[in-house]
C-alpha cells in the first residue's frame, strides 16, 4: 500500500470517529499502518479488555474501592487502580494502559455510583498508569500528577512512546487514544486534598521509582494507595528512580502505618509491612552486593554474573527486573564511590537494617 492510500484510509478511520470523539490522536508512525480494522485485528489478536462488562472490584472501606488487574504475573498484566466515592464525586487513582482499559475502569466505577468523576490522580507517568487518562479528561476530570513525567519509556519522545505502546496494546485498545498526564493540578509536596468532607493525602515520596511519584493516602480509612512502590514480589523497578529515594519511599509507607495497601501490580497487600520489608529487604541486599563489588573493583559484569540473564522482549518480567535494577544499583554505587560517599553512619544503619532480613541475619557482617 502506498503511504498516500495509507494516510487517505486514516484520515478516513479519524473522520469515522470524529462523531464519537471530541479530539482523537493516531500516534504518527502508525499512520502509514493503519490499513484496515480488519488487518489490524489480524496483527493484534489478544484478548481485548474493553470487550470486559467491568474489571474485579474490592471494598476497602465505605466508598473505598481498589480495581484488582492482574495477579501473579509480576508488573507485566494489567496494573491496579482504584477510586474513591464522595459525596461531590469520585476520586479516580491511576488509570490504565490504554483508553481501552480506562474505559472498563469508568463502567467498573459506575456499577458503584452515577456521580461525576472530579479528579484523577496518577501515582506516576509510565504508559500502563496513563494511557487511559484521556477517557477521564474527556469526562471531566481535572488530572493531579507529578509535573516530572520524565521515564526511560518516553526518553526517544512522546509519539515514539505511544506509536511504541500500541504495538503492545494494540490499535483497538488504543483507540482514541491523546496523552492526558500532563496535571491539571501539579503535585511536588506533601498535598491535602478535601473532596465532599474526605480527606485525601496525595503524597510525594520522593523519586523512587520514577522522578514523577506519588501516592494517595487515606487517613481516615487508613488505605494507601502505593503505585510501583510496591509490587506484589517486592522487587520494585528502580532504572527510572534510585535505590536511596525507594529505601526512603518504603520508611515514607511504614511511617504511614497503613491497614491495606494498593501495590501498582499484583494482590493487594493486606500486611503491608511485611511487603514493605520484603521490598527492603531486596533493595538493601542488592545495594550491599553491589557496594561490595564496586569497593572490590569487580566489574558490572561480573558482579551481575550471579543474575539469571534478562528475558528477550520482556523488560520488565522478574529477570529482567532484577537484572536492570542490578546495573543501576552498580551505577549508584560507583558514583557513590567517586562522589560524595554516604555517611559512615548511615552505612552502618543500612548494615543493621539488613541483619534483620531473613537470608542475612546469620552472615551480616
Ligand atoms: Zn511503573
Amino acid at each position: 500500500m502506498t503511504l498516500r492510500r495509507a494516510t487517505a484510509a486514516a484520515i478516513a478511520l479519524l473522520a469515522a470517529r470524529g462523531a464519537h470523539a471530541q479530539q482523537t490522536i493516531v500516534p504518527r508512525s502508525l499512520s502509514a499502518d493503519s490499513a484496515t480494522r480488519a488487518a489490524i485485528a489480524s496483527r493484534y489478536p489478544r484478548d481485548r479488555s474493553d470487550t470486559l462488562p467491568a474489571f474485579p472490584l474490592h471494598e476497602l472501606a465505605p466508598g473505598v474501592y481498589a480495581v484488582l488487574g492482574d495477579t501473579g504475573r509480576g508488573v507485566e498484566g494489567r496494573p491496579n487502580a482504584g477510586f474513591v466515592v464522595t459525596p461531590a464525586g469520585v476520586v479516580v487513582i491511576d488509570a490504565l494502559a490504554s483508553p481501552g482499559e480506562g474505559r472498563v475502569l469508568m463502567r467498573t466505577i459506575r456499577t458503584v455510583t452515577r456521580a461525576p468523576v472530579r479528579y484523577l490522580v496518577l501515582t506516576h507517568h509510565h504508559p500502563d498508569h496513563t494511557f487511559g487518562a484521556i477517557v477521564f479528561k474527556r469526562a471531566g476530570a481535572r488530572v493531579i500528577a507529578h509535573p516530572d513525567r520524565r521515564t526511560l519509556a518516553n526518553i526517544d519522545g512522546d509519539d515514539r512512546l505511544a506509536s511504541d505502546w500500541t504495538g503492545v496494546m494494540g490499535l483497538e485498545q488504543m483507540r482514541g487514544f491523546a496523552y492526558a498526564d500532563t496535571p491539571d493540578i501539579p503535585v511536588r509536596r506533601d498535598t491535602m486534598l478535601v473532596v465532599g468532607g474526605r480527606r485525601i493525602e496525595i503524597v510525594r515520596p520522593g523519586p523512587a521509582h520514577t522522578p514523577g511519584d506519588l501516592m494517595v493516602w487515606l487517613p481516615n480509612e487508613r488505605v494507601v494507595f502505593a503505585g510501583d512502590v510496591l509490587v506484589e514480589d517486592g522487587v520494585s523497578m528502580m532504572v527510572d528512580g534510585s535505590s536511596a529515594a525507594m529505601l526512603a519511599a518504603l520508611s515514607r509507607i511504614d511511617a504511614l502505618d497503613p491497614r491495606v495497601a494498593v501495590p501498582g501490580h499484583g494482590r493487594l497487600a493486606t500486611h503491608p509491612a511485611t511487603l514493605v520489608a520484603t521490598t527492603r529487604c531486596y533493595v538493601l541486599a542488592l545495594r550491599d552486593t553491589m557496594r561490595r563489588a564496586v569497593a572490590d573493583g569487580v566489574r558490572m559484569g561480573l558482579a551481575l554474573d550471579q543474575l539469571p540473564p534478562a528475558d528477550r522482549d520482556r523488560p520488565v518480567s522478574l529477570h529482567s527486573r532484577l537484572r536492570r535494577n542490578a546495573v543501576r544499583v552498580y551505577s549508584e554505587m560507583e558514583q557513590a564511590l567517586l562522589g560524595s560517599s554516604p555517611s559512615k553512619a548511615a552505612l552502618a544503619a543500612e548494615a543493621r537494617q539488613l541483619a534483620t532480613c531473613p537470608q542475612h541475619g546469620s552472615n551480616a557482617r
